[in-house]
């Protein structure tokens, strides 16, 4: 859709012959799911949405020719009756604070021109000319940087290892193996601002003493490795990856390994084993990748919204990073909003902000007047928040109070119409089928979870099934393998924390 709308504009705007005048250019995604095909027209600002093909005649011969807004093509927010031209006083966007996020659907991800007018690359100039490696080490460190692909590890100390580390060669590896339900955080930075994760990679690589790195991405994601590939050839081009960075000595180089869409492929052992050529499966830890990972060689494995954050840190400063969050959760998290809610989309805020001003300042609240029940966040591996703990603010460690994960960032809302058992049940279908088969914990308990769920649901719950179904959980948990395994029980888990009575509905009335 958004292809076509911009086709029919490219073609109006050539009609008047002012086409080396008013260029249409292609950015990443804005956000804002649910309002899309979106544009944004500069330098007025005005922002138009829900567009189709037909409406590029009026924006470009009202608007673009005359200077008049186009009034029934701008936003009317949820609950009001004013259209909102100006995008930066949208709740949506008011309410955010870019950092992961700051060049996407703002700059072409396919001109490192437009990147480094906005500092791109500015942050490895400044690492490879002014600090020496220990120093950048200690910066992501200061900083209080944690994974963002769920474990929330701080960053800065699994680069220290792994510099730490005794190897002939090392290596820096990018996961872009985004795999969890609703999650599309990591997607729409590599599409929207692929070099700022090519810049961090380079920085740590420095940090590390790695001149390697690999970027582990989706075959789901076509797009994504379409920029990239652009991306790393425009970054060598200009010399920025690859022999002699900036004339300093630094030698490094990036490649894109493409997965076939496992989700325990993102785990990162098994992540490493599929970009070595072997079958994609976990194995024990430790040894941790800092010490042994991508070939037995110690590895720096982060996700990609943690790349994303690293050359603005080194930019601006730690202090600067570290006044933005909580004490023990600093910067900001990307949270992909999906289900039962106004606002779909992506969305990034400073840790420590409220579920409810996520969900119903920016997210708009539940459409068709309905009621909140509930917010799974974490993704298969986390697990649902209900009404009473909205006013939780989100970091990493007050999620884990209520029972759940921050994750990666999937936030799916459910309204008064969810069964929670049907929820439960989805996510261990979704974690059965993913299972790599590899431990009998995971492969054939959560099997047995998934039988005892299907009966419950289908009116066949007997007595004993829940206590049942938390037995194998710990079993699950305390057992398994990997990660995938160990959090496999979380949703029903917490389910039951917050809802078993509906399971006892279930039961006992046989529906
Ligand atoms: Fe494979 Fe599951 Fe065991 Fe992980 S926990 S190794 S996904 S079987």
């Amino acid at each position: 859709a958004c292809k076509s709308v911009q086709s029919a504009l490219q073609e109006h705007i050539e009609k008047t012959g002012l086409e080396n005048e008013i260029k249409v250019v292609e950015t990443g995604c804005m956000g804002p799911c649910d309002l899309g095909p979106v544009i944004m027209i500069f330098p007025d600002g005005v922002f138009y949405r829900k567009l189709k093909p037909e409406d590029a005649a009026e924006i470009v011969n009202e608007h673009l020719l005359k200077g008049k807004v186009v009034t029934r093509l701008l936003h009317r927010p949820v609950g009001s009756e004013e259209r909102v031209a100006d995008f930066g006083q949208l709740e949506f966007f008011k309410r955010q604070t870019r950092i992961a996020l700051r060049n996407t659907g703002i700059i072409n991800p396919e001109s490192v021109e437009e990147y480094i007018a906005r500092d791109g690359y500015r942050a490895l100039g400044k690492a490879l000319s002014q600090t020496t490696p220990q120093q950048v080490i200690d910066a992501v460190k200061e900083s209080g940087l944690r994974g963002r692909g769920g474990a929330g590890f701080p960053t800065g100390l699994k680069w220290e290892f792994t510099a730490r580390a005794n190897g002939d060669a090392k290596y820096v590896v990018c996961n872009a193996d985004e795999g969890d339900p609703g999650a599309f955080m990591d997607r729409s930075i590599l599409e929207g601002d692929p070099h700022s994760v090519l810049e961090a990679m380079a920085i740590c690589g420095y940090a590390i003493g790695a001149s390697r790195g690999y970027i582990y991405v989706r075959a789901e994601y076509p797009l994504a490795v379409d920029r990239l590939e652009t991306a790393i050839n425009k970054a060598r081009e200009y010399g920025l990856l690859g022999d002699n960075i900036f004339g300093t000595g630094f030698n490094f180089n990036i490649e894109i390994r493409v997965g076939a869409g496992a989700f325990v492929c993102g785990e990162e052992t098994a992540l490493l084993a599929s970009i070595e050529g072997q079958r994609g499966e976990p194995r024990p830890k430790p040894p941790f990748p800092a010490q042994e990972g991508l070939w037995g060689k110690p590895t720096v494995i982060n996700n990609v919204e943690t790349w994303a954050n690293i050359p603005p840190i080194i930019l601006n400063g730690v202090a600067w990073f570290a006044s933005i969050g909580t004490e023990k959760s600093k910067g900001t998290k990307v949270f992909a909003l999906a289900g039962k809610v106004n606002n779909t989309g992506l969305v990034e805020v400073p840790m420590g902000t409220t579920l409810r001003e996520i969900i119903f300042d920016i997210g708009g609240g539940i459409p068709d007047g309905k009621k909140f029940k509930a917010v799974q966040t974490g993704g298969p591996s986390g697990g649902c928040i209900p009404e009473e703990y909205l006013d939780t603010p989100v970091d990493y460690d007050s999620l884990n109070k209520l029972g759940t994960i921050m994750g990666s960032g999937g936030m799916i809302i459910v309204d008064e119409d969810t069964c929670m058992v049907d929820l439960a049940k989805f996510f261990l279908e979704f974690v059965q089928e993913e299972s790599c088969g590899k431990c009998a914990p995971c492969r054939i308990g959560t099997k047995r979870m998934l039988e005892i769920l299907q009966r419950i649901t289908s009116g066949n719950g007997r007595e004993g099934d829940i206590e049942l179904l938390e037995e194998l959980s710990q079993g699950i948990k305390s057992s398994a393998l990997c990660g995938l395994g160990q959090t496999a029980p979380n949703p029903v888990l917490s389910t039951l924390r917050y809802f078993r009575h509906e399971y006892e509905a279930h039961i006992n009335d046989k529906k």
